[in-house]
Order: C-alpha cells, then sequence, then structure tokens
C-alpha cells in the first residue's frame, strides 16, 4: 500500500483525511475557484462546522505578509537599494492581486491539513 506523502497531498491540494480526493475542481487560475464539498474519494465534509473558513482569512493573511515582505526586500536588493515609495507600493499591491488566487486556495488546504488538529489522516482509505 502506497501511503501519499502529507506535503504532496498538500502541494496538490487533495483531502487531509484520504489524501486522493480534490479539495478545489478547478485550478488555482481559473475564472472562479470552486471548491467540493465533500470528498470525491471519501465523502468527508470539508467543511467541518458552519463558518469553518473564516480562521483562513488569518491564514491567507500571514501568507500575504510573508510574500509582501520578500517581495519588498527582493525589490530593494533588485533595484540597487531603491527609495521610491511608489516602485514598492506597485510592486507589493501588484505581487497581492497575482497572487490572491494562491492565497485563497493555499490558506484553506493549510488550514485543513496543518492547523485542525481533530481532522487525522486515514492510510485505510488511502487506496486506489
Ligand atoms: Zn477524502
Amino acid at each position: 500500500m502506497a501511503r501519499t506523502p502529507k506535503l504532496k497531498a498538500l502541494i496538490n491540494s487533495k483531502c487531509p483525511r484520504c489524501r486522493r480526493g480534490d479539495i478545489f475542481f478547478s485550478p488555482v487560475y481559473s475564472y472562479r475557484q470552486k471548491m467540493n464539498e465533500l470528498c470525491p474519494s471519501c465523502g468527508f465534509k470539508f467543511e467541518i462546522e458552519p463558518g469553518y473558513f473564516y480562521a483562513a482569512m488569518y491564514v491567507s493573511y500571514a501568507l500575504s505578509v510573508g510574500e509582501t515582505i520578500i517581495a519588498g526586500m527582493l525589490t530593494f536588493w533588485l533595484s540597487g537599494k531603491s527609495e521610491s515609495p511608489l516602485l514598492y507600493l506597485g510592486v507589493i499591491f501588484g505581487l497581492v492581486l497575482v497572487l490572491s488566487p494562491f492565497n485563497y486556495r493555499y490558506s484553506r488546504v493549510i488550514l485543513l491539513h496543518k492547523l485542525t488538529p481533530r481532522i487525522k489522516y486515514n492510510p485505510d482509505l488511502d487506496k486506489e
């Protein structure tokens, strides 16, 4: 029985319980990301309680802060220590816009995989 590694399941946005079923059924950069209500493989309900995904906003915020700091440091380094606030605002605002679908998806996936201790991986469900 081949177990799916947790990191692989997280990167591929797979169900945290069986690591087989897709959490989203549309690509990350599609017009509108759609999430499965239930895991297509094991039937796990992703929104485990009403309003569960509000907590993903905090994860998304943390992702955005990390990306913003990295973008600011790279802009500083690549622009030869520029002090133009417009350059930094433009780069950071553009980056946050471009990465918002990515943050939307991975904030929910990280919340499901890493930040909800009561969701346990079940290797018996991780089969063809
Ligand atoms: Zn599943």
